[in-house]
């Protein structure tokens, strides 16, 4: 059985070109860039090829670039640094929508080390408010951190006029650029962004490599502290296959943004479009005319998205969906939840994440399927006949 693999908002394939280039940085150029020996100092070139082509996908200086593990390293050390650099400021704010790795890093600096938090609220359609948002600055606040772009509706923020609102308030502003870094064009030349996150294998290059921007000249504190690596930054001899693996998977994005925005889009909104019209009682959710262009999250009513997801495994097809209900938790996603989704529909909500690596055929295929495993799965469902949300929302609700 081939896969059908339409979860790429929770990680990609690697690029066969990405791995061609990381592959002699294990077994024969393995050295140590910071050594004194030329064995070494020829992957410190490579790294250095490696941060200006990052830097390059995002328009800012490679100094400006800190290689880290991951898109969550990157979000804590965003964080931690700005409010490390002004221990006077005690005030963050953020979104209800933001991914655990900013949402549960602030609910701990909340409950354990007593900041106050503010988490922007969104509409139905999981758009932020401007005048809530500039409401919400305040003389103390040390950060503002919002997503450039939702990892499971796709939609896209308005980082670059909220980062330019808190330039004139003298507030720092992160956005975690992880899942629109290659996706959408950033420049970060022409926005007042001042640290943004980014995360390798959310674009085709592997898991355990990531990468912080931070402006030039903004007072910044490191996470790990140790040797003197990037720059006395971020300390930890180099994951350099990653780093190397990163840098040409940046390349790669800028060559195929254009693709994104049209054959990829045009796959989504296939798939889309024809599971709306064939499946009834179906919702998109999500700002239809704002998001990424290889996302779609959609709401089958009356079933639960688990079930949905167990139907389609049997069939090589990976998607994902917005609640949990037999990992124990019965909260259907926060994301949906800050929407205000009816929980007859938020259960029900699948995610597709598409790629450039996707075809014509498995869109087919999923169009093929998919709508038959939704009614079967509502047959046999006691709460679909009443129109009622799937039973473990029902646990939840008493
Ligand atoms: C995946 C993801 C992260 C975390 O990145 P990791 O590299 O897996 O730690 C952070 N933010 C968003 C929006 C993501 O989609």
């Amino acid at each position: 059985m081939k896969t059908i693999y339409m979860d790429n908002n929770a990680t990609t394939q690697v690029d066969p070109a990405v791995f061609e280039e990381m592959k002699p940085f294990f077994t024969e150029l393995y050295g140590n860039p910071s050594s004194m020996h030329r064995f070494g100092g020829q992957v410190g070139v490579k790294l250095k090829e490696a941060r200006a082509r990052v830097a390059t996908l995002l328009n800012c200086e490679p100094d400006e670039i800190i290689f880290t593990s991951c898109g969550s390293e990157s979000d804590n050390t965003a964080i931690r640094s700005a409010l490390s650099a002004q221990p006077d400021k005690r005030h963050i704010i953020t979104t209800r929508v933001e991914h655990p790795a900013i949402l549960s890093l602030c609910k701990f600096l909340e409950k354990k080390d007593g900041y106050d938090v503010t988490y922007l609220g969104t509409d139905e359609q999981g758009r932020l408010d401007m005048d809530e948002f500039k409401a919400a600055i305040r003389p103390d606040t040390a950060i503002i951190s919002v997503m450039w772009a939702n990892n499971e509706t796709g939609n896209i923020y308005p980082v670059e006029a909220m980062a330019a609102i808190a330039r004139e308030r003298g507030v720092i502003f992160h956005t975690d650029a992880v899942q629109a870094v290659g996706k959408i064009p950033i420049d970060l030349k022409t926005t007042p962004i001042d640290m943004l996150s980014l995360s390798g294998h959310k674009l085709h290059a592997p898991k355990g490599v990531g990468a912080l921007f931070v402006r030039k000249r903004l007072p910044f504190r490191p996470f790990l502290i140790g040797g003197h690596q990037e720059r006395s930054r971020r300390a930890g001899t180099e994951n350099t296959t990653g780093i190397i693996a990163l840098g040409k998977a940046c390349e790669l994005a800028a060559a195929h943004m254009a693709e994104e925005n049209t054959a990829v889009k045009a796959l989504r909104d296939r798939l889309e479009a024809g599971l709306l019209t064939r499946v009834p009682d179906s919702i998109l959710n999500g700002d239809k005319d704002n998001r990424l262009p290889n996302t779609t999250n959609i709401s089958f009513g009356y079933v639960e998205g688990e079930a949905i997801l167990l139907m389609m495994d049997q069939l090589g097809i990976c998607a994902s969906s917005g609640s949990a209900c037999t990992s124990g938790s019965l909260e259907p996603s926060h994301v949906l939840r800050a929407m205000g989704v009816p929980f007859t529909f938020a259960h029900g909500s699948i995610r597709f994440s598409l790629s450039r690596f996707n075809t014509d055929e498995e869109v087919d295929s999923v169009l093929d399927t998919l709508p038959s495993i939704i009614d079967n799965l509502r047959k046999l469902s006691p709460f679909s006949a009443e129109k009622q949300a799937p039973a473990c929302t029902k646990a939840f609700t008493e």
